[in-house]
């Protein structure tokens, strides 16, 4: 299985502007998840194969299918960096 690299902290609705969890209060960082993860609304709403990190390279996970308006559950926002 693909490692997941777009559930973190921060892409979370709940990451705060000074780098703090709104539901555990502690600072928090790009490194961090947890079960109360809610992808930020603007990144949920661009999620497709066009906007996935991986998106024509090597580590996408569905190469044959990758397309505008696809997508799978190892997406990655092209803002990340791996
Ligand atoms: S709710 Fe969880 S995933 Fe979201 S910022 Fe807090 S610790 Fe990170
Ligand atoms: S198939 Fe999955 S890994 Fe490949 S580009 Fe689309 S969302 Fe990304």
């Amino acid at each position: 299985m693909a490692i997941r690299l777009g559930n973190t902290c921060a892409n979370c609705d709940k990451f705060m502007s000074d780098s703090t969890c709104a539901v555990h209060k502690v600072k928090v960082g790009h490194l961090y998840t947890c079960d109360n993860f809610e992808m930020k609304a603007r990144l949920a709403d661009e999620r497709n194969c066009t906007s996935c990190l991986r998106f024509e390279r090597e580590d996408c996970a569905n190469p044959q299918k990758a397309a505008p308006g696809m997508m799978c559950a190892v997406w990655a926002p092209r803002s990340m960096s791996a």
